[in-house]
């Protein structure tokens, strides 16, 4: 038996998950993820996969992030028949997640047919294909193992990332086994559950996106959220958040609830307005099982919802969006995108950036050249719907929120593995500078072989 490993995405580099494990001559896709950043070379990028989709037998999904499973409509229009494994909350996050894709897709693709006539690409997927894909989808439960091929059994553990995150371990033939992290969460966060140890294991391929960074403790999250809103309400200011619809507006809502309930911070109104968000708060409402005890103990034995209390409210339609900047009363107000590069959040910036009562909170991670960036880097003036406007709203920053292991949580992981069997640890999504300092931290403890994966580079395994 032959057993290979190559990368296609998420090598040296964070966005773009897909990874390819051949057994022989079949083939197995771990993730299928977009590659996201600037439009060129981005859009070409995300057209080649370098591999033939109708030679993958099947697909194990690890989470529903974009950069996890966006390609996969694009799979199935190349030709992938086979089916897609993923928990049932996954499935739900990612219908969302590339239905929404495809919307922005389309959207992006008139405005540029307006731009640029001969422009030479159309919207690399639409709706159409998502339903198509989402057909073949198998769902399944966290430790409940299934044969995803001949001979390849396959068991979901709990990553701790976002609600649905698995971590699949392979079991080859006669018991050999091979692991992928996903994305691996931190302990502590508010409603999922923690990410799990996992069983012994002869290769793993391990996330190090934070391989070179610590995060704050969660436990001051409340904490710092409730200073920001006392201090801005004391100013008569709002509130603005730009936060992922997913998980992390979810987060907010739920500190926000255990906030007020506590009353902690003062009875003002709060507003979510992303119509994604609400989308996606819902799925968070029927996956129960996936939440920790904590949230159980708290909410579900009363029987209340964590994603709903008195003065929160959700907003849908444009119109409710609008009347907000009527609002004259110190609020909270979390809209996406995450990054401030489109959706209603630009309208909320774009009317509170320049009053200095107001504090625009940054809860998530801003890539370079976003407008998020800028206002991290609190330059004096910055552009909105191509206008520049004077950045005198206070910015606060707070870590707490991240959804992704740093380098501490990643060490405790490894060394909770059975490092007399784990012969190598493959490193991927992340960049250079956090693998070399992964590579090294597990070095140093033990992990006996390190490999920093190049892509579409072929790995022996078990050779
Ligand atoms: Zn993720």
């Amino acid at each position: 038996m032959t057993i290979k490993l190559s990368s296609f995405g998420a090598a040296r580099e964070v966005t773009g998950s897909t990874h390819l494990l051949s057994i022989d001559n079949k083939k197995l896709l771990m993730d299928c993820g977009l590659f996201q950043g600037k439009r060129f070379p981005t859009e070409e990028r995300n057209r080649i996969f370098n591999f033939d989709p109708k030679d993958i037998s099947s697909v194990v999904l690890s989470h529903g992030h974009c950069d996890h499973c966006c390609r996969l409509p694009y799979l199935g229009m190349l030709g992938f028949e086979g089916n897609v494994f993923a928990t049932p909350a996954t499935r739900d996050i990612a219908g969302l997640v590339m239905a929404d894709t495809a919307h922005i897709l389309e959207k992006d693709f008139e405005w540029l047919k307006k731009k640029k006539a001969d422009y030479p690409y159309g919207p690399l997927f639409r709706i159409r294909d998502v339903l198509k894909i989402l057909d073949q989808f198998i769902t399944l439960s966290y430790r409940r193992t299934f044969n995803v091929m001949d001979s390849v059994k396959c068991t979901f553990y709990n990553a701790g990332h976002i609600i649905g995150s698995a971590m699949p371990v392979l079991e080859i033939g006669d018991g050999k086994r091979i692991a992928f992290t996903g994305d691996l969460g931190r302990k502590g966060t508010p409603i999922i559950h923690d990410p799990e140890y996992l069983p012994a294991v002869d290769y793993l391929m391990c996330e190090a996106t934070y391989g070179n960074r610590l995060h704050d403790p969660i436990e001051d999250a409340c904490r710092q959220l409730a200073s920001v809103i006392k201090e801005t309400v004391e100013r008569g200011g709002k509130i603005i958040i730009p936060a992922f619809a997913v998980e992390r507006t979810q987060d907010l809502i739920y500190y926000l609830h255990v906030l007020n309930n506590a009353r902690k911070i003062p009875k003002i109104d709060i507003f979510v307005d992303s119509p994604m968000a609400f989308n996606a708060t819902s799925i968070f409402r029927v996956h129960q099982e996936c939440y920790d005890e904590n949230i159980h103990e708290q909410f579900l034995i009363q029987n209340k919802n964590p994603f709903g209390f008195e003065n929160l409210h959700y907003t849908t339609n444009v119109e409710e969006s609008k009347r907000l900047n009527e609002n004259k009363n110190p609020c909270i107000i979390i809209s996406s995108s995450g990054m401030c590069e489109a959706g209603r959040i630009l309208h909320h910036l774009k009317n509170n950036i320049e009053d200095p009562r107001n504090t625009i909170l940054i809860v998530g991670y801003m890539a370079e050249d976003t407008l998020g960036r800028r206002i991290v880097e609190r330059q004096p003036e910055v552009k909105i719907f191509g206008q520049p406007y004077h950045l005198n709203a206070k910015v606060k920053i707070l870590n707490t929120f991240s959804a992704h292991a740093d380098y501490n949580d990643l060490i405790d992981f490894v060394k909770h593995l059975d490092l007399q069997r784990l012969k190598k640890i493959f490193l991927v999504h992340a960049e250079d500078d956090a693998l070399e300092q992964m590579k090294k931290r597990m070095l140093d403890v033990g992990v006996r072989e390190v490999q920093i994966v190049d892509p579409q580079t072929e790995y022996e395994l078990f050779a």
